[in-house]
């Protein structure tokens, strides 16, 4: 059984390749942050090598040494703090790719986070991928594919994956994880489809208050001083420096709220991710025109651009709040 939810179409695909033993080389998975690419890859390395029944069957020895991230022939590498995946790193692997598998049947490299990889490193990559080990497949995940080098893409079978609809991932929190119907509408809304996040914040319930308090900050900057936002910008910049996925995190959240100012402003409210802040949203959107929040959110993509090209974080959010319309609003 797959460990995956949704995506039937990507699962229906490697059902057919695992049957007729039609394996790619390498596979390029897609899609946002928390979307599951890092969850298929794992239970597609473990239906390559597993040995019991209805593969990945998750209880064989080889899919649990898989699971718990213990077989030494699935390899898992990323990014980390550097923000970087460098030519040592791709090198590396390739050692090991030219080495025996230890005691699997179908070696499998993961390279979480493709879009970091550095230039000498995605033609390293490319390298390999031209002349490929048998029994080894590369998974490549990435957010976007636009930063990862075209030839590389091109190596790749591509598989995108889609963010659950709505209805889909609210049946799932309520009947498998016996979640209440507000918070599981709640939940399947902020998370954007994205079941990880969703599942993640039902670890405990501190997230509910630090969106809380990132949401009024973050919808407090509409009607204060310059001053007061740059003081903002360089205290969130220092608190995230080294903390990449909370940065990513924040301009998400960031994201979330100027998509729903445009979606209150164009009368479509129903598909809103904070629909607990309503009025909100509505008195914010009242003193804005269409072309400001289009605008801002433009902006908001640059910022995500700069974040994954390791630009100034200070420099961005200042950027940010310098190009951030200023409005009164009264709640
Ligand atoms: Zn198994």
């Amino acid at each position: 059984m797959w460990q995956v939810i949704g995506q039937d179409k990507i699962l229906a695909l490697l059902d057919y390749s695992l049957k007729s033993g039609d394996i790619a080389h390498a596979y390029l998975l897609l899609g946002p942050q928390h979307v599951g690419k890092k969850t298929l890859a794992i239970s597609f390395a473990q239906a390559l090598n597993c040995d019991g029944q209805g593969v990945p069957c998750g209880q064989c020895a080889s899919c649990r040494r898989i699971w718990e991230g213990k077989h030494s022939d699935v390899i898992s590498i990323g990014p980390g703090v550097r923000k970087a995946i460098s030519i040592d790193d791709i090198r590396e692997l390739q050692h090991l790719a030219n080495l025996p598998p230890y005691e699997s049947k179908h070696r499998v490299f993961i390279i979480d986070g493709a879009e970091y990889l550095s230039v000498e490193a995605a033609n390293a990559l490319l390298k390999i991928l031209e002349d490929p080990p048998p029994k080894l497949t590369w998974l490549l995940l990435a957010s976007d594919d636009q930063y990862l080098l075209p030839t590389v893409g091109s190596r790749c079978q591509r598989l995108e994956l889609r963010p659950l609809p709505r209805e889909q991932m609210r049946r799932f929190l309520i009947e498998s994880r016996q979640v209440e119907w507000s918070k599981a509408d709640l939940l399947s809304r902020l998370s954007q489809g994205c079941l990880g996040w969703a599942l993640s914040a039902l670890d405990g319930d501190e997230w509910l208050e630090q969106r809380r308090q990132m949401v009024s900050k973050l919808s407090s900057l509409l009607d204060i001083s310059f001053a007061e936002r740059f003081d903002y910008a360089q205290a969130r910049a220092a608190e995230l420096e080294k903390k990449h996925e909370p940065a990513v995190e924040l301009v998400n959240a960031w994201f979330g709220w100027w998509r729903d100012l445009l979606l209150t402003k164009m009368d479509g409210m129903d598909s809103i991710a904070n629909i607990d802040y309503q009025d909100l949203l509505r008195a914010q959107a009242s003193v804005l025109s269409l072309g400001e929040i289009k605008e801002f959110i433009d902006k908001l993509y640059k910022m995500q651009q700069g974040l994954v090209s390791n630009a100034n974080l200070r420099l961005m959010f200042e950027w940010l709040m310098v190009n951030m319309p200023r409005k009164e609003v009264i709640t």
